[in-house]
């Protein structure tokens, strides 16, 4: 049923709260693989608590479910450690939003425990202490997550994860009583890392491919009958999201279309999303899409600015790699960073065209030799050069012009 609104417009939406990125749907559509891998990894703290603790690391693309399969797994932990009587708490703390603080990311944890803890007064292995001693007090077992690990690594280096790697290094024989679970979106972040610290990290890593148009396809479903009313998107129509989406393999992007389309819809008063709708919901986002450069790697940022820089001043559709590299390096030696090696770059051409924020091509002929082409997509240079330069001067607290 379609229901009109007090304005008469006809209501499209049932819920929108389920299209919003913090929602945690019922079912996770391939995602059961990973959920029963984190299963099987965690079990012996179940069967055996205070035997062992565990350190998973979850690797994925942006939109390929990492934060909301790790918060599903974190909701049917403690339903089952309930069941058998367990005192447990899962801890769900982005890095990101704690600016890459240890400290700050402990004292949730803490929090969760104790609400009052005073947020001052204490060094960082004091709080690592005082939530080992709150767990040993209550008798309880915590798994920690930590999203968008990136920030803490960024910030602090490797010191978060030897320390927590430690903690239970003075109980030799147990209880172990702390988890974690690192959600990492660029693994090459870990090469910061010493290698010790690094193996402990990767001991049980789980990885979430990109997912393809049908995936997309059954997420997105999933979504439409439970935000919208019967009829008001069809089939063919989700199936078009989901192929716009499938090119990244991104869950993110596909539900944000989903939405902006039916916003689109709504306002004009249609009791439908029409194919219309979704290619302007399409343009809206794009442009907009400041996430997917905030989490880019600094060199993909810094390489970026520079074809930034040469399209602002250039009619040309396309430049050369060479051309592009040069520039990059002097935003490298105007930033105060060493270049990457060519190797290296040419991975970060890859994934940005993979994330349609440049695209490339083969020169063809007309070049001597042979060299890949590079167009920047549908972003405006100068807006992007300027969001670029916001964002780099805050990641290497330098003025960026
Ligand atoms: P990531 O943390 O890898 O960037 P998220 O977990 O935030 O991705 O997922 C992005 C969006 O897509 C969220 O709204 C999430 O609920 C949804 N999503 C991702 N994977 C699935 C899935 N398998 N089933 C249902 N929804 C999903
Ligand atoms: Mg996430």
């Amino acid at each position: 049923m379609v229901w009109p609104s007090s304005y008469g417009r006809i209501r499209l939406f049932r819920d929108e709260e389920v299209l919003s990125l913090d929602y945690v749907p019922e079912r996770l559509p391939h995602r059961e693989k990973q959920l029963s891998e984190l299963f099987s990894i965690f079990s012996p703290i179940l069967e055996k608590p205070g035997s062992a603790a565990r350190r998973v690391l979850i690797t994925g693309n942006i939109g390929t479910g990492k934060t909301v399969t790790a918060k599903k797994f974190g909701e049917l932990i403690q339903l089952e450690a309930q069941r058998r009587g367990l005192e447990f708490h899962y801890v769900h703390v982005n890095c990101r939003i704690q600016r890459g603080s240890f400290f700050h990311v402990l004292l949730k944890a803490v929090r969760h425990l104790k609400p009052s803890f005073p947020g001052r007064g204490f060094a960082t292995h004091e709080l690592l202490s005082a939530l080992l001693d709150a767990l040993d007090e209550s008798d309880a077992y915590m798994i920690l997550t930590l999203d968008d690990m990136e920030a803490l690594v960024d910030k602090c280096g490797a010191d978060p994860f030897y320390d927590l790697s430690r903690a239970h290094d003075d109980r030799t024989g147990g209880p172990y009583r702390l988890s974690l679970i690192c959600i990492l979106r660029d693994p090459d972040k870990l090469e910061k890392l010493d290698p010790a610290t690094r193996s402990t990290l990767e001991e049980y890593v789980i990885h979430m491919p990109d997912y393809t148009k049908e995936q997309l396809f059954d997420i997105l479903m999933d979504r439409v009958r439970l935000a919208f009313y019967e009829g008001a998107v069809r089939e063919d129509v989700v199936e078009f999201i989901a192929e716009i989406a499938a090119p990244r393999g991104d869950a993110r992007y596909a539900i944000e279309l989903l939405w902006r389309a039916g916003k689109l819809a709504e306002l004009e008063g249609q009791a439908e999303i029409m194919p219309e709708h979704v290619r302007r919901a399409r343009a809206q986002v794009w442009p907009v899409e400041k996430d997917v450069l905030k989490a880019l790697p600094l060199h993909a940022k810094l390489f970026l600015l520079a074809i930034a820089r040469v399209f602002k001043f250039t009619d040309e559709a396309y430049i050369s790699m060479g051309e592009a590299e040069d520039t990059y390096r002097m935003v490298c030696e105007e930033l105060g960073q060493e270049p990457r090696k060519h190797t290296q770059v040419w991975k970060y051409v890859q994934d940005l065209a993979k994330l349609q924020l440049i695209s490339t091509r083969p020169s063809g002929q007309g070049y001597r030799g042979r060299t890949t082409l590079i167009s920047l997509y549908s972003i405006p240079a100068e807006e992007l050069e300027r969001e670029l330069s916001t964002l780099l001067s805050k990641e290497l607290e330098v003025e960026v012009n």
